[in-house]
Order: C-alpha cells, then sequence, then structure tokens
C-alpha cells in the first residue's frame, strides 16, 4: 500500500473535543447551553444505534439533550405537534428526526416543518437552497465532515478535478456544492457515467454510492486523494466501501479505510451543526 490513510474516528474525536470546549465558553460567556432534541419514531433497529451514538456525542459535548421516542402508531399530527413544539423551545437549538419513519408518516412534510434555523441534519429545502446558491447555512453532516477530513489532510480542492459519485439529497449532492463552494472543477457520476473515464481523471475521488467496491482502484489516478463514504454489508457480516480498498491504495495519495473514515465524521458534524445553530441564536 502506498496511500496514507485518512483517520476519521481521530479527526471526529478532535472535532468533538473542539466543540466541548466551545460549550464551555459559550456557557461562561454567555449563559448559553445548546440543546439538540432528536425524534424517533418506532422501533428500527438502525435508527435506535445511531439516535444512541447521536445522543451519547451531545451528552460528551455537554449539550442539553433531549429524545423524544413516538409509538410505531403515531400520527403525522402527532409527530408535527411535536415538531411544532420543539421549534418553539428555546433550550432547544437542533431538532433531528430520525429517518426511516413508519410507512403511515409523510417524512417531507415533517421536515418541511422544522424551523430551518434548527434544522442540524441540513436536510431542509432552505438550506439546501442556500448551499446550492453558494450562502452561508447549516450543511449537511456527511458531506461536510468530508471537507473536514480534507482540511484535515492539508489537500486544498481550488483547481482541483473532483468527480462525485453518487446524487443522493444527503451526500452526493451537497458534497458536490461544499466543492464547488471551494473552488474545485466538480463532475457528478450517476449510473450513466463513463466511471473509468471520468475517475481517471480525477485529483479527489468521493464514492457515494452504496454499491460495494463499485470504484476499481485501477481507475484511480496516481496520487489521487480518495474519500470512500459508502458502507455496505457483505453477506459475511463484513463492512466496506463504495471503493475496492486495496487496489485504490495501491496508487491514491490519501484514502478513507471504510469502517473508521468518513463514518465517524457524520456525528461529529452533527455536533458542530448544532453548536453554530445555537450560537445564531
Ligand atoms: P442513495 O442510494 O440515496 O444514493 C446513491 C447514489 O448513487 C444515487 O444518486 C445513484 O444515482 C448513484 N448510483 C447508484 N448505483 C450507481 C452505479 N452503479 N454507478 C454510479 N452511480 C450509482 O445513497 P446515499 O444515501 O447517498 O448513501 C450512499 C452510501 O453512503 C451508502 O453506502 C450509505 O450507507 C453511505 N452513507 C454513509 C454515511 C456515513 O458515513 N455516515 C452517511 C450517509 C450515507
Amino acid at each position: 500500500m502506498t496511500a496514507r490513510l485518512i483517520d476519521g474516528k481521530a479527526v471526529a474525536a478532535k472535532v468533538r473535543a473542539q466543540v466541548k470546549a466551545e460549550v464551555a465558553r459559550l456557557k461562561d460567556e454567555r449563559g448559553l447551553l445548546p440543546g439538540l432534541a432528536v425524534v424517533r419514531v418506532g422501533e428500527d433497529p438502525a435508527s435506535k444505534t445511531y439516535v444512541t451514538s447521536k445522543r451519547k456525542a451531545a451528552e460528551e459535548v455537554g449539550f442539553y439533550s433531549v429524545e423524544h421516542h413516538l409509538d410505531a402508531s403515531a400520527s403525522q399530527a402527532e409527530v408535527l405537534g411535536l415538531v411544532r413544539q420543539l421549534n418553539a423551545d428555546a433550550r432547544v437549538h437542533g431538532i433531528l428526526v430520525q429517518l426511516p419513519l413508519p410507512r403511515q408518516l409523510d417524512s417531507e412534510a415533517l421536515l418541511l416543518a422544522i424551523d430551518p434555523a434548527k434544522d442540524v441534519d441540513a436536510f431542509h429545502p432552505v438550506n439546501a437552497g442556500r448551499l446550492f446558491q453558494g450562502k452561508p447555512g447549516l450543511r449537511p453532516c456527511t458531506p461536510a465532515g468530508v471537507m473536514r477530513l480534507l482540511e484535515e489532510i492539508g489537500f486544498s480542492p481550488a483547481a482541483k478535478k473532483a468527480v462525485v459519485v453518487g446524487r443522493s439529497n444527503i451526500v452526493g449532492r451537497p458534497m458536490a456544492m461544499l466543492l464547488l463552494a471551494a473552488d474545485a472543477t466538480v463532475t457528478i457520476c450517476h449510473r450513466k457515467s463513463d466511471l473509468p473515464l471520468e475517475i481517471g481523471q480525477a485529483d479527489l475521488v468521493v464514492a457515494a454510492v452504496g454499491v460495494p467496491r463499485l470504484v476499481k482502484g485501477a481507475w484511480i489516478k496516481p496520487g489521487a486523494v480518495v474519500i470512500d463514504v459508502g458502507i455496505n454489508r457483505t453477506p459475511e457480516g463484513k463492512l466496506v466501501g463504495d471503493v475496492e480498498f486495496e487496489a485504490a491504495a495501491q496508487l491514491a495519495s490519501w484514502i478513507t479505510p471504510v469502517p473508521g473514515g468518513v463514518g465517524p465524521m457524520t456525528v461529529a458534524m452533527l455536533m458542530q451543526n448544532t453548536l453554530a445553530a445555537a450560537r445564531s441564536f
């Protein structure tokens, strides 16, 4: 292996430590305690795990942290009522509705009901629109975490050719917009793209697809930085990314492992977003 590993676990711990220090300062100087409210509906096991890790991180950095767990049969009106109550709650600066929601609920309508200033997942169209227009605002956690990893390794996207594989609203699209805002020349790839051609020209590859080892190591331009957002479970129960790691590591200058690369950054950036939301009040 010639590539250096990007240690997302260590960077995430550093981000959380910085947030913790800032929380202490805000408390001392302004008497302000940032608050994060997480809404979970039903018994989706993955959601339970995610919410637990978010609450743990929130407590570790010293936030006011509250979880609202509603029954799987909760009605739209009930969840909407809770979101409105949290919008009005001065102790709460960040609201997160954990997806997926049970089938009877309209997720889009619920996400639209969150006050954009408290939308720490940054999935509300107001925040997506602000990012698209190049204006300041809350940024989606996973792509924001990728930008932070790039900063840590001293990679400046300016004037570089960046290829983002995947165009979801959660990762691919906002990732491309963040890289564009950082002055990269950005190509967004999807199912109809010529991946070997595009990736072969990229100084930076961000894979956010959800297909195990789709990006072949041999496609990587020598010296490129490779960021693997994918988290896929193989039939043997192993976690793998969207990139053929071993082969890509022969050519890349830096690469993220899976697990331990981008994964830990998402929750850390959620803490940073909640702090930012609290500061803007
Ligand atoms: P998604 O399914 O919403 O989007 C996948 C995108 O990949 C789509 O835009 C689709 O057009 C594109 N795509 C699918 N097959 C393709 C192919 N063969 N060639 C090119 N493009 C193709 O997924 P998502 O929510 O963006 O997540 C992507 C991956 O990242 C998943 O593995 C997910 O688990 C992972 N993820 C990780 C984190 C984290 O690290 N914290 C957060 C979010 C998502």
